[in-house]
């Protein structure tokens, strides 16, 4: 502990370790396994470049990291020079001659920390000569970076990771530490089992970045939204906004740029130069909005990004997590903005359901899209529900470190996040600072879902939302006309709602299962298993009064 404690000080220039950093760090040292689960700006970093010096002085040797993103690797070893460490790069940037160059280094044991791309690290050539380390003894430590992409079920899924389960079954007696960012219940056994490392002891970090707020509004008119919340709450600042399409992200920079904000496009459409360009300045200057794809933000340390904004919504909470985390990294007060809508869910479930994926993946996307939706539908504290999908209680820490609870069929039942615990709060998301009114649109649903099921029944073929929603309220259309449908008995039976308020409870209802929308059909709707409870009145509606409702039916509170 002494010797981590001196490396900490005299090579990184630090006082102390940060929370869990110094057990990691004597776990490792001392040739235990370790599976990191940190936050990103955590500390990751120095959990094994710390082992890594201390096992190569005590005559270990080398530590090789396993890391997926080249440019990251750069600033490590570059950062790593400066303090006086031997570190060295392998990946596809060298020329034969430098990676030979390199090797030879390796070879003579002159190196104490080697980074490599993964898929160098399985090949045969690069195999050979851990095995002649190994022989000698200096073999020292196996730090698996990003180590979530080893798994299907994480953000960043890539194959090559696969390979890596071989270093743990040639050489089994060198300790490895993997470490990620994303933990929740899934992906973490998935780690787990694809890199054997159900010997590792597990260290869980608080996933809680109380200097973020949340807010998730209702997508109304997104661009106009957008200029507001950044105008009034962060003019001049550096910021990222996410947009689904390249499109969409070209247009939304566009109309910022019009409107006085340093906005620049960011996407894998855009030539490398400019993307790079874009990049850089968005690094460098101050107060860059960078309007982009999810292309955008791997391995890029901004400290002072102010806010993230997501015009469309993300594929699942880890998505949201690792994206939001990129606001506040120097521990100042930042935002999370997210407009969200009907269209945004339609969206999401047709992308599932469209992906050549097999029936088991899809159901496991699905859940994790619904624990999505059920943070975006929220009327309680966004931070308690976030943290229970990693595990976590607010205000209770991470959860106990100790095996992976899953195997229970592919979520492990993890299924969605657990209600909020009562009492617990952040006091620093939208629905924390202003509790939203609710109303109870269980009769609204319940209206709403019968009017399809009749509608289907007259006909024998199904509709869409706007034509739904016009036969609820009793507007008379061509389309009703054409099908005679003002004689049903659900014509006008919905006649107080107003079309707001219709879609969202249709937001809701397809958020939460109870309402499926045919991608293959000119997303009409159709009923599922799950609207029986709702028609028969055994499953609550709450929506938020933004989806204003008549004022004699308002109350506040969370119901
Ligand atoms: P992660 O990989 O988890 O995202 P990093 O390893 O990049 O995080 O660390 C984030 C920042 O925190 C870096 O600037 C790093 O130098 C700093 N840092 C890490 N540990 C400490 C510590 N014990 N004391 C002070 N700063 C630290
Ligand atoms: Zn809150």
């Amino acid at each position: 502990a002494a010797a981590a404690a001196a490396i900490l000080h005299d090579v990184f220039g630090y006082d102390r370790f940060r929370g869990p950093q110094a057990a990691i760090v004597d776990h490792v040292i001392a040739g235990g396994d370790a599976l990191v689960l940190m936050p990103t700006g955590g500390g990751k970093s120095l959990c094994y470049q710390i082992p890594a010096i201390a096992r190569q002085r005590a005559g270990e040797g080398v530590t090789v990291v396993v890391s997926p993103l080249i440019a990251l690797m750069h600033d490590q070893v570059g950062a790593l020079h400066e303090a006086g460490v031997e570190a060295e790069f392998l990946n596809s940037t060298l020329s034969g001659e430098q990676a030979n160059a390199v090797e030879r280094r390796l070879a003579r044991g002159e190196i104490t920390l080697l980074y490599a791309a993964p898929e160098r690290v399985t090949t045969p050539r690069f195999l050979a000569l851990l095995d002649a380390l190994h022989e000698r003894g200096q073999l020292g430590l196996f730090a698996i970076d990003e180590a979530h992409c080893v798994s299907q079920w994480g953000h960043d899924f890539r194959p090559e990771y696969r390979a890596l389960a071989i270093l743990h079954e040639r050489f089994a007696s060198v300790p490895r530490i993997a470490l990620t960012a994303t933990a929740d219940a899934i992906t973490r056994a998935d780690i787990v089992e694809r890199l054997q490392l159900q010997q590792a002891r597990q260290f869980v970090s608080s996933f809680d970045r109380p200097n973020i707020s949340y807010a998730i509004v209702e997508k109304k008119e997104p661009a106009a939204q957008l200029l507001r919340f950044i105008e009034s709450e962060h003019a001049g600042e550096a910021g990222i906004v996410y947009c689904q399409s390249r499109k969409r992200v070209e247009e939304i920079a566009q109309l910022l740029q019009g409107q006085g904000v340093q906005a620049l496009p960011y996407h894998a459409g855009l030539d490398v130069a400019v993307r790079q360009a874009n990049q850089d300045r968005f690094l460098r200057e101050d107060g860059i909005v960078m309007v982009a794809t999810i292309a955008f933000g791997m391995g890029i340390d901004k400290p002072d990004v102010r806010f993230v904004a997501h015009l469309d919504l993300p594929k699942n909470i880890e998505g949201y997590y690792q994206e939001t985390g990129r606001a506040g990294r120097d521990g100042l007060p930042a935002q999370a903005w997210m407009a969200y809508g009907l269209q945004d869910v339609v969206n999401q479930r047709r992308m599932i359901d469209e992906s050549p994926a097999g029936d088991d993946f899809k159901q496991v996307m699905r859940g994790k899209l619904d624990a999505l939706l059920a943070l975006a539908e929220a009327t309680d504290c966004r931070r308690v529900r976030l943290l229970a999908y990693f595990g976590e209680v607010l205000g209770e820490g991470p959860p106990a470190a100790g095996p992976p609870q899953g195997g229970r069929g592919p979520l492990g039942g993890q299924g969605g996040p657990p209600g909020p615990t009562v009492g617990a709060t952040c006091g620093n998301c939208d629905n924390c600072v202003q509790p939203p009114a609710v109303w109870d649109g269980t009769e609204a649903a319940r209206k709403l879902l019968s009017t399809i099921y009749r509608v289907q029944q007259a006909s024998g073929i199904a509709f869409g939302a706007g034509h739904v929603m016009d036969i609820l309220r009793g507007k008379q259309t061509e389309k009703v006309a054409q099908f005679g449908h003002e004689r049903l008995s659900t014509f006008g039976i919905g006649a107080e709602y107003s079309e707001a308020q219709l879609r969202g409870v249709l937001r809701q209802l397809i958020a939460t299962g109870a309402l499926a929308v045919d991608a293959q059909a000119y997303n009409t709707l159709q009923l599922t298993d799950a609207s029986r409870a709702v028609l028969r009145g055994e499953t609550a509606v709450l929506l938020r009064e933004s989806v204003s409702q008549p004022a004699a039916r308002r109350r506040r509170g969370g119901g």
